[in-house]
């Protein structure tokens, strides 16, 4: 398991650079499969993560708006979300 270490980033809104975070490195780690009757470990590497754990001193915007704005909450519509995933090649299903 990675350990989370704090860091200072830039704030997406003002650009100033004292927003705290906790920085988790990407890792690898693995979980056990069962696939037809076969027991297989299968190693996998979860993605670096950034938690934001402070509001934005200057612009006061709050710890959630900065995390939904690193996020791409606010500028990515479902549709773009699920191109995203189909180009990285994740299965997705579209309902309609
Ligand atoms: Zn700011």
């Amino acid at each position: 398991m990675a350990k989370a270490s704090e860091a200072v980033i830039q704030c997406p809104f003002c650009k100033k650079q004292n927003v705290k975070a906790l920085h988790v490195p990407s890792y690898v780690t693995h979980r056990i499969e069962h696939i037809s009757n076969r027991r297989s470990v299968v190693n996998f590497r979860v993605p670096e993560s950034w938690e934001i754990i402070s509001e934005c001193p200057d612009c006061k915007k709050t710890q959630k708006e900065i995390q939904d704005n690193l996020d791409g909450k606010s500028c990515l519509s479902h549709e773009e979300r699920i191109k995203k995933l189909q180009a990285r090649g994740l299965p997705t299903k579209v309902e309609f």
